[in-house]
């Protein structure tokens, strides 16, 4: 175990990125990154660190900040639910903490959004407290290494693999053991392509030989994921857009989007088209695409629809372009905006 430790801390001297975030003990901007990264990758997780850092350099201005404008610099990092976290975990932090981000592994925990993962990672980068960070990253190079077969979504494998990061974290340096850990799993032990061959760990490691790495973690059930079909209405009449806000709870709430009409199949049928407040419809399909989800798929179809009457547009949130641009949208309209409207 300790030849685990000198190895993959020696290695991360030696191979780790210099990123902002390693840089500071500023446990707001360590948080910031943290659900930034959870969505993205390092590199496009950059531009919407120094984005919010620069935007709100203290929490107490992120908790003052209108929603609207979270969710806008937000845009295109999806699960948008996490930017309303990240606005109202702000907003606690300010109420509950002075705006001072609490020092204690029970105190982060009890912020909203923050899990035993992310409460872990600023215990230990901000605060040098010894809580060893359990995620995918850690699941997969503990299970591969130690040739662990427990499923890990399963309690017994969960409860496992956290006890094994907390007995192999260093009480003199957790930080650097958790940062070695991550940075591994991001850049040599990774999920499809581990680069065995050039591992310092090759010689120990019960996976690295003869490609047993497919066979780890192991889990032991699929997540369900459920198909749906969306089909949008891009309407735009004598310098206005017709635009909704959605609010029910469901994918993307608070973000606007086109009229749309959600249907059972890929097939926009006319019983379909009669949900829809504009009737006699005139319209062109424009693009189609499939949009991922943890636990769904999207299947969305653009179309153009063509109005004549203005009164038509009263059954929508009308906008002039210009501020349309201004409003906060899920990636998937970002998508069509950027390819069919610039
Ligand atoms: S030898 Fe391969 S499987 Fe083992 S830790 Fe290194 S990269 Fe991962």
């Amino acid at each position: 175990m300790a030849d685990f430790v000198l190895q993959i801390t020696e290695w991360y001297r030696l191979n780790a990125r210099a990123l902002p975030w390693r840089e500071t003990k500023n446990a707001y901007f360590i948080w910031l990154s943290e659900i930034i990264l959870q969505q993205t990758r390092v590199d496009q997780g950059m531009k919407y660190y120094f984005s919010f850092v620069t935007n709100f350099p203290t929490v107490e201005q992120l908790a003052l900040a209108d929603e609207e404008q979270v969710l806008k610099l937000w845009q295109g990092l999806g699960y948008y639910s996490r930017a309303r976290n990240l606005h109202k975990t702000a907003q606690q932090v300010t109420e509950q903490f002075n705006g001072v981000f609490p020092a204690s592994y029970e105190d982060l925990l009890s912020l909203k959004g923050v899990g035993p993962y992310t409460a872990a990672a600023i215990a230990s980068f901000a605060f040098d407290l010894p809580h060893a960070v359990v995620d995918g990253n850690v699941y997969r190079i503990l299970s591969r290494y130690f040739g662990i077969d427990l499923p890990i979504d399963s309690t017994e494998g969960k409860k496992a693999f956290q006890e094994l990061a907390s007995e192999l974290i260093p009480a003199n340096d957790p930080a650097l053991f958790n940062q070695s850990v991550m940075e591994f799993g991001a850049l040599q032990c990774t999920p499809t392509n581990p680069s065995c061959e050039t591992c310092v760990l090759l010689q120990s490691c019960a996976s690295g030989k003869n490609e047993r790495w497919k066979e780890r973690p192991v889990k032991s059930k699929k997540t369900a994921v459920r198909d749906r079909f969306f089909h949008y209405f891009h309407i735009e009449h004598e310098g206005k857009i017709a635009v909704t806000k959605r609010v029910d709870k469901d994918v993307w709430q608070h973000l606007y989007e086109f009229p749309m009409i959600e249907t059972l199949s890929a097939e926009l049928l006319e019983s379909d088209l009669a949900q829809f407040p504009v009737q006699n419809m005139d319209f062109a399909t424009v693009s189609s695409s499939k949009h991922i989800l943890s636990h769904q798929r999207i299947y969305a179809t653009f179309h153009r629809l063509t109005i004549t009457k203005p009164s038509d547009l009263e059954h929508f949130e009308a906008n002039d372009i210009g501020s349309f641009h201004e409003l906060p949208i899920h990636r998937l309209m970002h998508r069509y905006v950027e390819k069919y409207m610039n």
